[in-house]
Formats: structure tokens, C-alpha cells, sequence
């Protein structure tokens, strides 16, 4: 059998082992378990990085506790506006959707946006229009409607503020809640592909939209060099081209690729403030999960290693 390995993330930011309950910690490690399960079977018997990163997301935008399809944060408005986006490093195509609504896995409509039409990033009432066409799922309002996200809302309104997922304050109940959600993959025909899907950011206006769904911000991939899906403050991410900066690193200046993500996410990002983290792996299988925030929900499997689950620094 031929190589291959798959990383996952469910959001970076201050996640930290004091405000987590026993309970809690189970519920996201085996959410964090049946995604990265959905993308290894896929890989295990021959198929590609691109469904196996697919299906590992879905299996987070299907699961409430994280900030992306069922569990995405609430607009301003009160509306679930979600971004996704998909690229695969075998030929450098990809696909992304902003702003989408009642869409049950972004995700999927992002690859069909790559497969189905001849562009690359669609959004808002279009996107939609488009996903009809393509029947993509959609739910109703209620499907996403999660009280926890709806209180966090209401607190975020409270001091009108815009709240990132990962560095809210502290609620009543003493929880804090993280979650944009992403995957990178190789199989074992050597192809790389990246995939991320958020709800964004609690209380958003005027139709923000951050890193997750732009080609080289939050989601790069490209057989040379890496794959690779972010998470954390948006803006910051965008100005600094992330994910695409880890790939120059590594194609014009030799660097390897926990280098690129040393550089990039605990020097150049902390520099400028940039509170995050990203999963990352090379053309050689390597994987690196780096992140300057308190803790970053994350998982990885290697063909010839065991799972390894992590959250906390
Ligand atoms: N990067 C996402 C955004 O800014 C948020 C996150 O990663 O939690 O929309």
C-alpha cells in the first residue's frame, strides 16, 4: 500500500483545559475522530485528497459544536452567512463560496463552484442561484439554529462588538467556543489538497468575509510544495496571504516545511497580531500543526502512524 495522511483542524484560539468540562473534551476529540475516520477511508482504499478532504469537513459542518454548516455563529442580522473554500494541488484548480445561506455543506457547493462552473469564487444571492442549479443541499433556518450561538449574539450585541470565534470573552457558563474547520490530504497517488469552512465571525456586518474563503489567504494547495487551511483573525490572515506565503517559502527559498510554518505563524503572524494557527503538510506526507493561540482543535493520520488528537498547547 501506498502513503498517505490527512490533518484536521475544528478552529484555533483560547481554548483552555481550566473552562473545558471531561464531557466536553470527549464530544469534540470524537468529533475530531469521526472526521478524520470519513477522510481515511476514503484514502485507505485508493480515492482521492480532494473527496477525503471533502468528507472530513462535512463531518465538522454536520457537527454543532463547531463554527462551520450546522454550527455556524450568527450575523448581526441573525442570519448564518457561511464561506468555504477547496483547491487541488494537482492541477491548482479551486473553488470557494462567501456569504451562502441555508446551504447544509458549503463545503461540497465550493467543489462544485471548482468542478461545475468556470469560476472560482462565488457569492452570496449568485452562489445560491447556483447551488440550486447544482441541487445542493439546503436547510432551513432552524436546522442551523444553535441556542449557544444565538446567546453568543446577543452578548456580542450587548457591547456591539464583532466577535471572532476563537477570542471571545468568557460567557456566564464559563465556556468559550472555537471552531472554523478545515483539512489537508495526501493520497496515494501523491495528490495534495485544502479545504476550510466557517461561519466567520459572531455579529458580522456589511457582509465580512474573512480568510477561509480566499485561494491563498486561508486554503493553498499545490502538488510541489504543500497544502495547507487556516484558522484564526480573519483581516490579519488576509494581509499577510498565509497559506500561499507557506508555499513561496518553501518553492523559492528551499525553506522545509515546519520552517514556512515557524516563520509564518509564530514570527511574521505574532508580529502583526495575527492570533491563529494552520494545518499543514508537504508533498512528502510531513505534517506540521502550528498555532500561536492558547489551543487549536486538531487531528492527524498517517498511513503508517496511529491518530494523534490534540487541543490544548
Ligand atoms: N478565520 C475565520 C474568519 O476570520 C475565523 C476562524 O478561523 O475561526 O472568518
Amino acid at each position: 500500500m501506498s502513503k498517505y495522511a490527512i490533518a484536521i483542524h475544528g478552529g484555533a484560539g483560547t481554548i483552555l483545559k481550566s473552562t473545558m468540562t471531561a464531557e466536553k473534551e470527549l464530544a469534540y476529540k470524537s468529533a475530531l475522530q469521526d472526521s478524520i475516520n470519513a477522510g481515511e477511508n476514503i484514502l485507505k482504499s485508493g480515492g482521492s485528497s480532494l473527496d477525503a478532504v471533502e468528507f472530513a469537513i462535512k463531518s465538522l459542518e454536520n457537527n454543532p459544536l463547531f463554527n462551520a454548516g450546522k454550527g455556524a455563529v450568527f450575523t448581526n442580522l441573525g442570519k448564518n452567512e457561511m464561506d468555504a473554500s477547496i483547491m487541488n494541488g494537482k492541477d491548482l484548480t479551486a473553488g470557494a463560496v462567501a456569504g451562502v445561506t441555508n446551504i447544509k455543506n458549503p463545503i461540497s457547493l465550493a467543489r462544485a463552484v471548482m468542478e461545475k462552473s468556470e469560476h472560482v469564487f462565488l457569492a452570496g444571492l449568485g452562489a445560491l442561484d447556483f447551488a440550486k442549479k447544482v441541487n445542493a443541499e439546503f436547510e432551513n433556518d432552524d436546522y442551523f439554529f444553535v441556542q449557544m450561538r444565538y446567546d453568543q449574539l446577543q452578548k456580542a450585541k450587548e457591547s456591539d462588538r464583532m466577535i471572532l470565534d476563537h477570542t471571545e470573552d468568557k460567557f456566564e457558563n464559563g465556556e468559550k467556543k472555537f471552531g472554523t474547520v478545515g483539512a489537508v490530504a495526501i493520497d496515494q497517488h501523491g495528490n495534495l489538497a485544502a479545504g476550510t469552512s466557517t461561519g466567520g465571525m459572531t455579529n458580522k456586518k456589511y457582509g465580512r468575509v474573512g480568510d477561509s474563503p480566499i485561494i491563498g489567504a486561508g486554503t493553498y494547495a499545490n502538488n510541489n510544495t504543500c497544502a495547507i487551511s487556516c484558522t484564526g483573525h480573519g483581516e490579519l490572515f488576509i494581509r499577510s496571504v498565509v497559506a500561499y506565503d507557506i508555499s513561496c517559502l518553501i518553492e523559492y527559498k528551499g525553506l522545509t516545511l515546519k520552517q514556512a510554518c515557524d516563520l509564518v505563524v509564530m514570527d511574521k503572524l505574532v508580529k502583526i497580531g495575527g492570533e491563529g494557527g494552520l494545518i499543514a503538510l508537504d508533498n512528502k506526507g510531513n505534517i506540521e500543526l502550528p498555532f500561536n493561540s492558547e489551543g487549536m482543535y486538531r487531528a492527524k493520520k498517517t498511513s503508517d502512524s496511529d491518530i494523534y488528537i490534540g487541543i490544548y498547547k
